[in-house]
Protein backbone atom coordinates (compact mmCIF):
# COMPACT_ATOMS: atom_id res chain seq x y z
CA UNK A 1 0.00 0.00 0.00
CA UNK A 2 1.35 3.17 -0.70
CA UNK A 3 1.42 5.62 2.04
CA UNK A 4 0.37 9.16 0.56
CA UNK A 5 0.91 10.44 3.98
CA UNK A 6 3.46 10.32 6.60
CA UNK A 7 1.89 9.48 10.28
CA UNK A 8 4.17 9.01 12.73
CA UNK A 9 3.88 5.78 14.52
CA UNK A 10 4.09 5.17 18.43
CA UNK A 11 3.24 2.18 19.51
CA UNK A 12 1.89 1.50 23.14
CA UNK A 13 4.03 -0.16 25.61
CA UNK A 14 1.69 -2.37 27.15
CA UNK A 15 -1.80 -2.88 25.35
CA UNK A 16 -4.89 -2.68 27.51
CA UNK A 17 -6.36 -5.59 25.71
CA UNK A 18 -5.83 -8.17 27.87
CA UNK A 19 -7.80 -6.39 30.76
CA UNK A 20 -10.59 -5.87 28.81
CA UNK A 21 -13.79 -7.67 29.48
CA UNK A 22 -15.43 -7.53 26.06
CA UNK A 23 -18.87 -9.01 27.69
CA UNK A 24 -19.46 -5.93 29.08
CA UNK A 25 -18.88 -2.73 26.71
CA UNK A 26 -20.97 -0.04 28.19
CA UNK A 27 -20.93 2.54 25.12
CA UNK A 28 -18.16 4.45 24.47
CA UNK A 29 -16.63 3.80 27.91
CA UNK A 30 -13.74 2.08 27.00
CA UNK A 31 -11.02 3.53 24.51
CA UNK A 32 -8.17 1.05 22.59
CA UNK A 33 -4.43 1.75 22.90
CA UNK A 34 -4.11 4.17 20.17
CA UNK A 35 -5.80 7.74 18.72
CA UNK A 36 -4.71 9.60 15.96
CA UNK A 37 -4.07 13.44 16.07
CA UNK A 38 -3.24 16.43 13.84
CA UNK A 39 -3.22 20.08 14.03
CA UNK A 40 -4.11 22.85 12.02
CA UNK A 41 -2.25 25.77 12.02
CA UNK A 42 -1.38 28.77 9.75
CA UNK A 43 -3.54 27.20 7.16
CA UNK A 44 -2.73 23.98 7.33
CA UNK A 45 -2.95 20.64 9.04
CA UNK A 46 0.11 19.06 10.21
CA UNK A 47 1.59 16.64 12.90
CA UNK A 48 -0.18 14.02 11.89
CA UNK A 49 0.25 11.01 14.64
CA UNK A 50 -0.49 7.95 16.09
CA UNK A 51 0.34 7.20 19.41
CA UNK A 52 -0.95 6.29 22.93
CA UNK A 53 -5.09 7.05 23.94
CA UNK A 54 -3.45 9.82 26.17
CA UNK A 55 -5.30 12.81 27.88
CA UNK A 56 -4.50 16.15 26.09
CA UNK A 57 -2.66 19.21 27.83
CA UNK A 58 -4.89 22.36 27.28
CA UNK A 59 -5.50 25.98 28.25
CA UNK A 60 -8.03 26.84 30.13
CA UNK A 61 -8.62 29.83 27.52
CA UNK A 62 -9.32 26.73 24.98
CA UNK A 63 -11.73 28.48 22.12
CA UNK A 64 -13.82 25.33 22.12
CA UNK A 65 -14.46 25.31 25.83
CA UNK A 66 -15.87 28.72 25.44
CA UNK A 67 -17.48 29.34 22.20
CA UNK A 68 -18.45 25.61 20.75
CA UNK A 69 -16.17 25.14 17.53
CA UNK A 70 -16.41 21.38 17.59
CA UNK A 71 -17.86 19.08 15.39
CA UNK A 72 -17.32 14.92 15.68
CA UNK A 73 -18.40 11.49 13.48
CA UNK A 74 -19.61 8.18 14.62
CA UNK A 75 -18.70 5.42 12.41
CA UNK A 76 -18.66 1.60 12.97
CA UNK A 77 -15.60 -1.03 11.83
CA UNK A 78 -16.58 -4.75 12.41
CA UNK A 79 -15.88 -7.63 11.44
CA UNK A 80 -17.67 -9.94 9.02
CA UNK A 81 -18.50 -13.47 8.90
CA UNK A 82 -15.39 -14.05 7.01
CA UNK A 83 -12.91 -12.32 9.49
CA UNK A 84 -12.82 -9.25 7.52
CA UNK A 85 -11.97 -5.96 9.21
CA UNK A 86 -14.45 -3.49 7.79
CA UNK A 87 -15.77 0.15 8.17
CA UNK A 88 -19.23 1.01 6.74
CA UNK A 89 -19.31 3.53 4.85
CA UNK A 90 -16.81 5.94 5.99
CA UNK A 91 -16.38 8.30 3.14
CA UNK A 92 -20.23 9.24 3.73
CA UNK A 93 -18.99 10.50 6.94
CA UNK A 94 -15.66 12.06 5.73
CA UNK A 95 -17.86 14.36 3.36
CA UNK A 96 -20.80 15.11 6.19
CA UNK A 97 -17.33 16.09 8.69
CA UNK A 98 -16.38 18.94 6.04
CA UNK A 99 -20.02 19.83 5.95
CA UNK A 100 -20.42 20.50 9.60
CA UNK A 101 -16.86 21.97 9.99
CA UNK A 102 -17.86 24.67 6.81
CA UNK A 103 -21.11 25.19 8.75
CA UNK A 104 -19.03 26.01 12.04
CA UNK A 105 -16.34 28.02 10.31
CA UNK A 106 -13.69 25.40 10.70
CA UNK A 107 -11.06 24.35 8.01
CA UNK A 108 -12.05 20.85 6.11
CA UNK A 109 -9.72 18.02 6.91
CA UNK A 110 -7.93 16.51 3.64
CA UNK A 111 -9.13 12.97 2.91
CA UNK A 112 -5.86 10.88 3.61
CA UNK A 113 -6.23 12.35 7.33
CA UNK A 114 -9.67 10.95 7.87
CA UNK A 115 -9.87 8.38 5.96
CA UNK A 116 -5.97 7.12 5.98
CA UNK A 117 -5.65 7.80 9.28
CA UNK A 118 -8.53 6.25 9.91
CA UNK A 119 -7.43 2.92 8.14
CA UNK A 120 -4.00 3.50 9.63
CA UNK A 121 -5.16 3.57 13.24
CA UNK A 122 -7.85 0.67 13.03
CA UNK A 123 -5.50 -1.51 11.00
CA UNK A 124 -2.99 -1.05 14.34
CA UNK A 125 -5.76 -1.64 17.03
CA UNK A 126 -7.35 -4.07 14.91
CA UNK A 127 -7.75 -6.75 17.43
CA UNK A 128 -10.23 -4.60 19.58
CA UNK A 129 -12.50 -4.79 17.00
CA UNK A 130 -14.44 -7.85 18.96
CA UNK A 131 -15.25 -10.58 16.12
CA UNK A 132 -18.61 -11.07 18.11
CA UNK A 133 -22.35 -11.09 16.40
CA UNK A 134 -23.73 -7.33 16.68
CA UNK A 135 -20.23 -6.16 18.72
CA UNK A 136 -18.43 -3.26 16.71
CA UNK A 137 -15.86 -0.60 17.15
CA UNK A 138 -17.12 2.37 17.32
CA UNK A 139 -14.79 5.02 15.91
CA UNK A 140 -15.09 8.64 16.77
CA UNK A 141 -13.65 11.78 15.24
CA UNK A 142 -13.34 14.98 16.47
CA UNK A 143 -12.39 18.68 15.87
CA UNK A 144 -12.21 21.45 18.10
CA UNK A 145 -10.90 25.13 18.43
CA UNK A 146 -7.42 25.79 19.96
CA UNK A 147 -7.36 29.31 19.96
CA UNK A 148 -6.35 30.20 23.36
CA UNK A 149 -7.61 34.01 24.01
CA UNK A 150 -11.17 35.04 25.10
CA UNK A 151 -12.21 37.35 21.68
CA UNK A 152 -15.27 35.34 20.43
CA UNK A 153 -14.40 34.63 16.46
CA UNK A 154 -13.95 31.95 14.82
CA UNK A 155 -10.40 29.97 15.47
CA UNK A 156 -7.10 29.90 14.12
CA UNK A 157 -6.25 26.78 15.07
CA UNK A 158 -7.30 23.52 15.53
CA UNK A 159 -6.64 19.79 16.72
CA UNK A 160 -8.43 16.92 14.84
CA UNK A 161 -8.59 13.15 16.70
CA UNK A 162 -9.77 10.33 15.96
CA UNK A 163 -10.17 7.60 18.75
CA UNK A 164 -11.81 4.29 18.84
CA UNK A 165 -13.95 2.34 21.03
CA UNK A 166 -14.97 -0.70 21.36
CA UNK A 167 -19.02 -1.18 21.36
CA UNK A 168 -21.19 -4.14 22.30
CA UNK A 169 -24.51 -5.35 21.23
CA UNK A 170 -27.34 -2.49 21.23
CA UNK A 171 -29.53 -3.96 24.36
CA UNK A 172 -32.26 -0.76 25.09
CA UNK A 173 -35.03 -2.54 22.51
CA UNK A 174 -37.69 -1.03 21.66
CA UNK A 175 -38.43 2.65 22.61
CA UNK A 176 -41.05 4.54 24.26
CA UNK A 177 -41.06 8.31 22.98
CA UNK A 178 -42.64 11.49 23.93
CA UNK A 179 -43.34 14.13 21.23
CA UNK A 180 -41.67 17.71 22.19
CA UNK A 181 -43.67 20.23 22.41
CA UNK A 182 -41.46 23.01 24.59
CA UNK A 183 -37.79 22.75 23.54
CA UNK A 184 -36.43 23.08 20.31
CA UNK A 185 -33.18 20.86 18.53
CA UNK A 186 -32.92 22.71 15.33
CA UNK A 187 -34.63 25.79 13.52
CA UNK A 188 -33.96 26.90 9.71
CA UNK A 189 -30.86 28.74 9.29
CA UNK A 190 -29.57 27.15 12.40
CA UNK A 191 -27.16 24.14 12.79
CA UNK A 192 -29.08 21.02 12.91
CA UNK A 193 -27.93 19.25 9.72
CA UNK A 194 -24.09 19.50 11.46
CA UNK A 195 -22.60 17.21 13.90
CA UNK A 196 -21.43 19.44 16.18
CA UNK A 197 -21.49 19.46 20.00
CA UNK A 198 -24.06 22.35 20.44
CA UNK A 199 -26.56 20.41 19.41
CA UNK A 200 -26.04 17.30 21.84
CA UNK A 201 -25.29 20.34 25.07
CA UNK A 202 -28.77 22.08 24.03
CA UNK A 203 -30.65 18.31 23.39
CA UNK A 204 -29.92 16.90 26.86
CA UNK A 205 -32.61 18.84 29.30
CA UNK A 206 -35.69 17.94 27.28
CA UNK A 207 -34.29 13.78 26.89
CA UNK A 208 -33.99 14.32 30.59
CA UNK A 209 -37.65 15.45 31.72
CA UNK A 210 -38.67 12.73 29.18
CA UNK A 211 -36.62 10.35 31.08
CA UNK A 212 -38.52 10.94 34.16
CA UNK A 213 -41.66 10.92 32.98
CA UNK A 214 -41.07 7.05 31.71
CA UNK A 215 -39.91 7.89 28.23
CA UNK A 216 -36.52 6.74 26.38
CA UNK A 217 -36.29 9.74 24.24
CA UNK A 218 -38.06 12.56 22.62
CA UNK A 219 -39.01 13.17 18.91
CA UNK A 220 -38.17 16.84 18.18
CA UNK A 221 -40.56 19.18 16.19
CA UNK A 222 -40.51 22.16 14.34
CA UNK A 223 -39.28 25.98 16.03
CA UNK A 224 -42.50 27.77 15.00
CA UNK A 225 -45.60 25.03 15.21
CA UNK A 226 -44.25 21.99 17.22
CA UNK A 227 -45.67 19.69 14.61
CA UNK A 228 -43.63 18.85 12.03
CA UNK A 229 -41.70 16.29 13.07
CA UNK A 230 -37.81 16.19 12.87
CA UNK A 231 -35.50 13.57 14.41
CA UNK A 232 -36.20 11.41 17.40
CA UNK A 233 -33.44 12.08 19.76
CA UNK A 234 -29.78 11.44 17.79
CA UNK A 235 -31.81 9.69 15.39
CA UNK A 236 -33.72 10.19 11.99
CA UNK A 237 -37.27 9.01 11.97
CA UNK A 238 -39.23 6.66 10.02
CA UNK A 239 -42.83 6.16 9.53
CA UNK A 240 -44.82 3.26 7.17
CA UNK A 241 -47.96 4.54 6.59
CA UNK A 242 -50.48 2.62 4.00
CA UNK A 243 -47.43 0.67 2.92
CA UNK A 244 -45.44 4.05 2.60
CA UNK A 245 -41.90 4.41 4.27
CA UNK A 246 -42.32 8.42 5.08
CA UNK A 247 -39.41 10.10 6.95
CA UNK A 248 -38.52 14.03 7.04
CA UNK A 249 -37.10 15.40 4.05
CA UNK A 250 -33.50 17.23 4.39
CA UNK A 251 -34.71 20.49 3.18
CA UNK A 252 -34.75 22.87 5.77
CA UNK A 253 -31.34 22.12 6.79
CA UNK A 254 -32.99 20.81 10.73
CA UNK A 255 -32.61 17.61 10.17
CA UNK A 256 -28.77 15.74 10.18
CA UNK A 257 -27.98 13.70 7.25
CA UNK A 258 -28.17 10.18 9.01
CA UNK A 259 -25.69 7.37 6.70
CA UNK A 260 -28.12 4.69 7.92
CA UNK A 261 -30.80 6.99 6.98
CA UNK A 262 -29.37 7.04 3.70
CA UNK A 263 -29.11 3.29 3.47
CA UNK A 264 -32.46 2.60 4.76
CA UNK A 265 -33.93 4.63 1.70
CA UNK A 266 -32.31 2.44 -0.35
CA UNK A 267 -32.97 -0.67 1.41
CA UNK A 268 -36.50 -0.03 1.66
CA UNK A 269 -37.03 0.73 -2.00
CA UNK A 270 -34.93 -2.51 -2.57
CA UNK A 271 -37.72 -3.95 -0.59
CA UNK A 272 -40.63 -2.56 -2.56
CA UNK A 273 -41.70 0.16 -0.42
CA UNK A 274 -42.11 3.60 -2.05
CA UNK A 275 -40.47 6.22 0.17
CA UNK A 276 -40.86 9.73 0.60
CA UNK A 277 -38.54 12.29 1.81
CA UNK A 278 -41.13 14.73 2.48
CA UNK A 279 -42.26 17.09 5.39
CA UNK A 280 -45.27 15.00 7.94
CA UNK A 281 -46.88 16.55 10.66
CA UNK A 282 -47.86 14.81 13.96
CA UNK A 283 -51.57 15.06 13.07
CA UNK A 284 -51.00 13.20 9.80
CA UNK A 285 -49.10 10.54 12.74
CA UNK A 286 -52.34 10.52 15.18
CA UNK A 287 -54.72 10.76 11.97
CA UNK A 288 -52.97 7.65 10.44
CA UNK A 289 -52.65 5.78 13.54
CA UNK A 290 -56.79 6.31 14.57
CA UNK A 291 -57.52 4.90 10.97
CA UNK A 292 -55.73 1.86 11.97
CA UNK A 293 -53.22 3.01 8.85
CA UNK A 294 -49.99 4.01 10.66
CA UNK A 295 -47.94 0.29 10.58
CA UNK A 296 -44.58 0.58 11.84
CA UNK A 297 -42.16 3.89 13.43
CA UNK A 298 -38.62 3.52 13.70
CA UNK A 299 -35.51 5.25 14.40
CA UNK A 300 -32.00 4.85 12.25
CA UNK A 301 -28.40 5.63 13.50
CA UNK A 302 -25.29 3.98 13.38
CA UNK A 303 -25.44 3.24 17.42
CA UNK A 304 -28.53 1.28 16.91
CA UNK A 305 -29.33 0.78 13.16
CA UNK A 306 -32.88 0.20 13.71
CA UNK A 307 -34.45 1.00 16.78
CA UNK A 308 -38.45 -0.18 16.56
CA UNK A 309 -40.68 2.58 18.95
CA UNK A 310 -42.86 1.06 20.51
CA UNK A 311 -44.90 3.81 21.95
CA UNK A 312 -45.16 7.45 21.17
CA UNK A 313 -47.09 9.76 22.94
CA UNK A 314 -48.52 13.67 21.73
CA UNK A 315 -50.37 15.54 24.22
CA UNK A 316 -52.74 12.79 26.13
CA UNK A 317 -52.97 10.78 23.18
CA UNK A 318 -50.68 7.43 23.24
CA UNK A 319 -50.22 5.27 20.22
CA UNK A 320 -48.94 2.01 21.44
CA UNK A 321 -47.56 -0.68 18.66
CA UNK A 322 -47.54 -4.74 18.75
CA UNK A 323 -43.69 -4.72 16.98
CA UNK A 324 -43.88 -8.57 16.86
CA UNK A 325 -46.44 -8.29 13.96
CA UNK A 326 -44.07 -5.53 12.63
CA UNK A 327 -42.51 -6.14 8.83
CA UNK A 328 -40.47 -3.52 7.45
CA UNK A 329 -38.25 -2.73 10.28
CA UNK A 330 -37.02 -6.48 11.32
CA UNK A 331 -36.54 -6.85 7.41
CA UNK A 332 -34.33 -3.68 6.84
CA UNK A 333 -32.67 -4.66 10.13
CA UNK A 334 -31.32 -7.79 8.63
CA UNK A 335 -30.62 -6.89 4.91
CA UNK A 336 -28.38 -4.02 6.56
CA UNK A 337 -26.93 -6.43 8.48
CA UNK A 338 -26.06 -9.25 6.12
CA UNK A 339 -24.31 -6.61 3.72
CA UNK A 340 -22.53 -5.82 7.02
CA UNK A 341 -21.35 -9.36 7.78
CA UNK A 342 -21.03 -10.78 4.10
CA UNK A 343 -23.90 -12.54 4.01
CA UNK A 344 -25.58 -10.48 1.35
CA UNK A 345 -24.02 -8.96 -1.81
CA UNK A 346 -22.23 -5.00 -1.27
CA UNK A 347 -23.98 -4.02 -4.24
CA UNK A 348 -23.32 -0.64 -3.37
CA UNK A 349 -19.93 -0.33 -1.81
CA UNK A 350 -20.38 0.46 1.40
CA UNK A 351 -18.15 -1.71 2.62
CA UNK A 352 -14.56 -0.16 3.48
CA UNK A 353 -11.84 -2.93 3.67
CA UNK A 354 -8.94 -2.08 6.34
C1 LIG B 1 -25.47 11.07 14.13
C2 LIG B 1 -26.90 11.46 14.12
C3 LIG B 1 -27.88 10.74 13.42
C4 LIG B 1 -27.61 9.43 12.75
O1 LIG B 1 -26.71 9.51 11.72
P1 LIG B 1 -25.98 8.19 11.20
O2 LIG B 1 -25.06 8.67 10.16
O3 LIG B 1 -27.04 7.29 10.68
O4 LIG B 1 -25.31 7.59 12.39
C5 LIG B 1 -29.17 11.24 13.40
N1 LIG B 1 -29.49 12.37 14.04
C6 LIG B 1 -28.58 13.07 14.75
C7 LIG B 1 -29.00 14.31 15.42
C8 LIG B 1 -27.27 12.63 14.82
O5 LIG B 1 -26.38 13.31 15.53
Amino acid sequence: MTEALDIVITKAETSKLNVMDFDHLPFGRYFTDHMLEADYENGEWKNVEIKPYQPLLMEPSLSALHYGQAIFEGIKAYKDIFGNALIFRPYDNFKRFNISAARMSMPSIPEEIFIEGMRQLTELDKNWIPAKKDHSLYIRPLMFATDTELGVKASATYKFLIMLSPAGPYHDGPMKIVVEEKYTRAAPGGVGFAKNAGNYGASLLAATIAHKNGYDQVLWTDSSEHKWLQEVGMMNVFFIINNVAVTPSLNEGTILAGVTRDSAIILLEEMGYKVEERNINIDEVTGAYKKGTLQEVFGTGTAATIALIKELKYKDFIMQFDILSWIAAPELKRKLTDIKEGRAKDKYGWLFKI
